[in-house]
């Protein structure tokens, strides 16, 4: 073997264990997810994506890249990707978001919220406890009766294959 042979194959070992190295890593921190700091959501989310499923905001009514959106496929968590609602329970509510009639089932959390003088029930994903979004008693009356009204932000759209 040249010397340029023997260098071209450290490098080769070399990157080889760098790139071992950061899959393993990534493992880890899937493995973690519900353990994660606010700084390290702060670093992974967008303001916004922060604000909505960390913080409980809303966004604007009629504003949510979703709220007109009805093609076939699933929405996943914005902050861990579980799957969360497929689009054949998406409706058009007319409410200004994303309207569900329900969630894949053991995927979603209920708490009383009491904010805004108002009692509702919030829905937060069962991974990562992130805010989605409230769910009410006007749905559909010919499935659930339910409307699971979540925010855009907080979900991600995947096309059927
Ligand atoms: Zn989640």
């Amino acid at each position: 073997m040249t010397k340029k042979m023997i260098r071209n194959v450290l490098v080769a070992f070399v990157l080889l264990v760098a790139s071992t190295n950061s899959i393993y890593s990534q493992d880890n921190n899937n493995k973690k997810t519900m353990e994660k700091t606010d700084q390290q959501w702060k670093k992974e989310l967008s303001a916004e994506q922060y604000r909505v499923l960390r913080e409980k905001g809303t966004e604007r009514a009629f504003t949510g890249e979703y709220d007109e959106h009805f093609e076939k496929g699933s929405y996943y968590c914005a902050g861990c990707n579980q799957t969360l609602f497929k689009s054949i329970n998406k409706y058009d509510s007319g409410c200004g978001w994303p309207a569900f009639d329900k969630p894949i089932e053991g995927t979603v959390k209920y708490i009383e919220d009491i904010s805004f003088g108002m009692a509702r029930v919030e829905v937060v994903c069962s991974k990562c406890d992130g805010h989605l979004g409230h769910v009410f008693k006007d749905g559909p009356k010919n499935t659930t009766g339910e409307r699971f009204c979540v925010n855009s932000v907080s979900l991600i759209f995947e096309p059927e294959k």
